[in-house]
């Protein structure tokens, strides 16, 4: 509900009515507005890499081109802010086709104990920081039907922030259990967490909790808001629990029902 106040006033200066309109928002009114506000979001990411690149080229082409040690450092920079542009962009083409109301999941089954495992695996393999991982992953089959490259994904962005957010030295634990009629997926992280009144918006498109640190780690703000719409597409669910200087928990879950003895003959 909007409302808009006019103040009705005599010549002598005397108030002597006031009339309230009072204005209901539609839902498409918020869609429209969501969407303004999304290409106004989306503008000045992109904004802001061409600007410091502009700056750097020009300085390059202004004689620091001939400078051996600004010349390479500037230019990494160019190549930094590329980099970054071409991952947001194909962030947003990734939730435009999200957004797609003929968008489809393709689906196998997979025993996602060992598929969670492969996953972890790789980040292990990899990792460049002092963190240890701990894995509460029970060991029976787990039978569940999911996109394996959508759902890697929506991992990749959950690890690589608990990677990224985490001290040194810090640990992540990853935990699978079945609850009910769900898989409950868990990765937790002992980093600098995150302010109550925001946990619930991390999983908006382009909201950081700070917008200069995200930049520095190379963040597009919207690893989260993919993960949220491609759990949603699996019918499943995805929230995040923190506490300030405590660390983060983001849980998710997907649809698992247990195979009857019947189903393998
Ligand atoms: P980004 O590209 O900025 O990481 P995301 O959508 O992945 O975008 O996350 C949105 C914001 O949520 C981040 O900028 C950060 O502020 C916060 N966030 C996400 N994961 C964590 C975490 N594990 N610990 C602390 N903050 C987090």
């Amino acid at each position: 509900l909007r409302a808009n106040f006019s103040i009705i006033q005599r010549e002598t200066g005397f108030v002597n009515g006031l009339i309230v309109v009072l204005h209901d928002i539609t839902e498409q009114e918020k869609i429209d507005e969501e969407r303004r506000e999304f290409v106004a979001n989306v503008s000045h990411e992109l904004r802001t890499p061409l600007t410091t690149m502009r700056s750097y080229l020009e300085a390059l082409a202004d004689g620091a081109m001939d400078d051996a040690e600004l010349a390479p450092r500037f230019l990494n920079t160019a190549q930094t802010e590329t980099e970054r542009m071409i991952r947001l962009v194909n962030a947003l083409l990734q939730l435009s086709k999200l957004d797609s109301t003929d968008y489809q999941l393709s689906t196998t089954w997979v025993d996602f104990g060992r598929y969670f495992h492969r996953v972890i695996d790789r980040f292990e393999m990899t990792k460049s920081r002092n963190v240890t991982f701990k894995r509460l992953i029970p060991e029976e089959s787990i039978g569940v039907e999911i996109d394996e490259d959508k759902i890697t994904q929506v991992l990749d962005n959950i690890i690589s922030n608990a990677l990224k957010y985490s001290p040194e030295g810090g640990q992540v634990t990853f935990k699978l259990q079945v609850i009910g009629p769900n898989i409950e997926v868990s990765i937790r992280d002992e980093g600098m967490g995150i302010p109550k009144e925001n946990v619930s918006r991390i999983f908006e498109r382009f909201y950081r909790v700070d917008k200069a640190r995200s930049r520095k780690l190379g963040g597009t703000g919207l690893g989260l808001a993919i993960a949220k719409e491609m759990i949603e597409a699996h019918k499943g669910q995805i929230w995040a629990s923190s506490e300030e200087g405590k660390g983060t928990t983001v849980f998710f879950t997907l649809p698992y029902e247990p195979l009857q003895e019947d189903d393998w003959e």
